[in-house]
């Protein structure tokens, strides 16, 4: 019999493109997890596959929960934390285009309750950062350009991966240029070029599927949840 019980998850933003993947997921993969709540804006459903739904204006309701997993919008994300530190529960979020207000509400957060906020949650782009950061110490007084290419609905331009790429290019002590395409069903796609007179580096990551994310945020909420207080990046939880 295994010993942990399941780890009691609220969905945030359940209606969305991400929040279904991440429904599919507890349903159909062995995670830890149990969904005991999910919330979206508005709801047509009450009980989707045994999961009671909820609005954002029912938020304060929501039963018991140990992690909050948000992939919601700017405007969802106050609440979800407020609930979080008043719960004492951890949260992880992937939500992007956060205000610098909001960026500082999750670091004051970050003092009682154990989170996690990535603007990616593939494996394959934390190690990205580490590349990029390496590719720009090992070439100083090149060009370096982020190029980001994403579905017609997404919202914020650059990418929150563009930007936590571009932080990385900086460390490294390059100077970033951004640019955004807009196009199609494209799930997610990020060039950092690096470019001299007579040649050119580019490395690039393609998710093809947002499964990657949501199984990414899943792994950082089984290991977030009991851990002490505190911000805590992709790479410690995956
Ligand atoms: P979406 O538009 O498909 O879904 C948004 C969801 O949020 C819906 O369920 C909607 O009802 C809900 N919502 C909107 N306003 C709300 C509010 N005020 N309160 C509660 N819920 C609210 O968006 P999506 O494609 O699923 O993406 C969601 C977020 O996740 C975006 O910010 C996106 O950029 C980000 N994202 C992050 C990663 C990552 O790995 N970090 C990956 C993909 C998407």
């Amino acid at each position: 019999m295994d010993a942990h019980p399941p780890v009691r998850l609220l969905i945030h933003g359940a209606t969305g493109r991400m929040g279904q993947a991440l429904l599919r997921l507890c349903r159909e993969e062995t995670t830890g997890c149990e969904v005991v709540a999910a919330v979206a804006r508005r709801v047509d459903t009450r009980v989707v596959d045994g999961v009671p739904r909820f609005t954002a204006a029912e938020l304060s309701g929501v039963p018991a929960f140990d992690v909050a997993i948000d992939f919601s919008l700017p405007e969802g994300f106050d609440a979800i934390l407020a609930l979080c530190v008043a719960r004492g529960t951890a949260l992880v979020s992937g939500t992007t285009g956060l205000s610098d207000a909001q960026k500082a509400a999750l670091d004051a957060a970050s003092t009682t309750i154990p989170l996690a906020w990535a603007s990616n949650f593939s494996l394959g782009v934390a190690v990205l950062h580490d590349l990029v950061e390496r590719a720009a110490k090992l070439l100083p007084g090149w060009d370096c350009d982020i190029v980001e290419a994403h579905h017609t609905r997404k919202l914020d331009a650059p990418s929150g991966t563009a930007l936590t790429l571009g932080t990385a290019a900086q460390a490294g002590g390059a100077d970033p240029h951004y640019a955004s395409i807009r196009a199609g069903d494209i799930v997610g796609e990020h060039l950092v070029q690096f470019a001299a007179a007579g040649e050119r580096i580019e490395l690039v990551h393609r998710a093809t599927n947002r499964d990657i994310f949501a199984r990414g945020a899943l792994h950082a909420a089984a290991r977030l949840n009991a851990r002490a207080p505190g911000r805590y990046r992709v790479a410690d939880l995956l």
